[in-house]
């Protein structure tokens, strides 16, 4: 065979395990469909942050699956999220060997870990030249010392069999076809978002009428392979993403950021009938994924009064928050003394804002947040009172980053089939896997360090099959 191991993808998780394979001895080969040298994808657009559920990668075991039990409502996969708290230490120590500079960004345990130099604290993607590219550029230089091969402008279409085993994976290559063999493969394309027909089946009715937060370079192709070949999908409801303002549509500087999340956290968030739809105190990521079912996911909106516009709003940690740049990039923020006037130019019935946001302050007042409709929480985000004018609001959206589930691995990374069993040669990683984030609150663990992880696992249990 040409290789022991073809990729597909030259994402975080590609080229991590790639060039794990090579470090052990292997021959293998990443197919990347981008053509650019720098080709687009959401490793290189990420913000850097490297952790596990908000906590520090060198945490330790015990204290990282704790909180991503407590991030997911403990409804994955055990055996996945253990060793995802078992290797985050290893993973970030092997990520510096590749040339990966970190720095602390801030006071926050997941703030320890920013691939350096971080991405400015500026509204509009800013990638070129910062951590998350660097890392990419490094690995894909690692690559090629310990000749491996990364192939830009191939689409692989199909895993091909021989005789019951993988054989590879056939490709589109220069408007022509190409084969390349290996007896393993691993799927890591990034997972679904950038495909509406999947999104619109899965997580939104209308998904158009979500933002596209990220490259829009995953179209779901890994997963309609790996089911082809009879691979077990563990659920496709849940997604990565935060709120945005809804201007996002056209102006782009209005994205990835800032996020609205912490402003609706405060506030509320209302739909286009002016009623809250979500608990808020759960998060941002929670609340786009509520958002993404509503019948008019574009007829959110986050009210807010100035005290909040004047506190949380200019808490400028990582990322950038809206007071300090959202007007600047273009963004609106409407305002009004009275709730009336408010209502009226947001567009949805006085009466109805009224009673929401007189429900909220009663709420916030005698602290029963539980008697909210619906109930919200308040552990983690603290919401604030709306009474001071002006009265302040924020037309968003849902924009979505990466889905969070897929398919279904074990701790080896292998593809696991219908009936459980590993699909010998088949193997997944980063994205594009389901078993380590969702649940009822959406929870979101970190996608670069899942990739980093998985990558990983997937590369040293293909050179541990090979040495029998
Ligand atoms: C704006 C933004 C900010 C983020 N911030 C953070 C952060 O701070 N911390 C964090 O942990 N995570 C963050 N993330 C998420 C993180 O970037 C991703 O979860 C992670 O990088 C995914 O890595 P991956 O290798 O699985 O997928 P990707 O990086 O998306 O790579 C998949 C690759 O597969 C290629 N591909 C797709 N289909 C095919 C095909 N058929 N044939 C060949 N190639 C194909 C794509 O072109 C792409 O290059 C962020 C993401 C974005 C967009």
């Amino acid at each position: 065979m040409d290789y022991d191991l073809v990729v597909i993808g030259g994402g975080l998780a590609g080229l991590s395990a790639a060039n794990r394979a090579a470090e052990l001895g292997l021959r293998p080969v990443v197919l990347e469909r981008g053509q650019d040298e720098l080709y687009p994808c959401n490793s290189r657009f990420a913000g850097g942050l490297v952790h596990l559920a908000f906590k520090d990668m060198t945490a330790g075991a015990d204290e990282i699956h704790a909180a991503i039990e407590r991030s997911t409502g403990g409804l994955t996969e055990p055996a996945l999220t253990h060793l995802l708290a078992d290797e985050a230490d290893r993973s970030l120590t092997w990520l510096r060997g590749q040339g990966a500079r970190f720095i602390k960004a801030g006071p926050y345990e997941w703030m320890r870990w920013v691939l350096a130099p971080p991405r400015p604290r500026t509204p509009g993607l800013e990638w070129k030249g910062r951590g998350p590219d660097m890392l990419l550029r490094a690995l894909t230089a690692n690559l090629a010392k310990r000749q491996g091969r990364l192939l830009r402008g191939v689409a692989a279409g199909e895993i091909l069999r021989r005789d019951g085993r993988i054989a590879g994976v056939a490709a589109g290559q220069d408007g022509g076809a190409a084969r390349f063999e290996a007896p393993a493969v691993l799927i890591a394309d990034g997972g679904f978002q950038g495909n509406a027909e999947l999104v619109a089946r899965h997580i939104s009715p209308k998904a158009d009428a979500l933002f596209q937060r990220g490259a829009g370079t995953g179209m779901g192709d890994g997963i309609r392979m790996a089911e082809a070949l009879g691979a077990r999908l563990y659920g496709m409801d849940r997604f990565y993403g935060h709120l945005l303002g809804r201007e996002v549509f056209g102006n782009e500087k209005l994205w990835p950021y800032p996020i609205l999340d912490h402003l609706a956290s405060a506030g509320v968030l209302v739909d286009a009938a002016g009623r809250r739809f979500c608990d808020e105190g759960i998060g941002g990521v929670y609340m786009a994924n509520e958002t993404a079912k509503l019948d008019d996911p574009r007829g959110i909106t986050v009210v807010f009064d100035e005290a909040t516009w004047a506190t949380t709003g200019a808490d400028n940690r990582f990322p950038p928050t809206p007071n300090d740049s959202f007007t600047r990039a273009g963004g609106t923020v409407l305002a009004a003394d009275t709730l009336d006037a408010l209502a009226a130019k947001i567009g949805v019935p006085a009466d109805a804002l009224a009673e929401t946001v007189a429900a909220h302050n009663d709420a916030v007042g005698s602290e029963r947040y539980a008697a909210l409709t619906p109930p919200r929480t308040n552990a983690r985000k603290t919401a604030k009172p709306i009474a001071a004018a002006p009265f302040r609001a924020v037309q968003a959206c849902a924009g979505i980053t990466y889905t969070m589930r897929g398919i279904e691995i074990d701790t080896h990374a292998r593809v696991l089939a219908e009936d459980g069993a590993p699909i010998p040669g088949l193997y997944a990683a980063g994205s594009c896997t389901g078993g380590a984030e969702g649940g009822p609150r959406a929870g979101y663990i970190g996608g670069l360090s899942k990739a980093v992880i998985t990558g990983m696992r997937a590369a040293e249990h293909i050179a541990e099959t090979r040495r029998g």
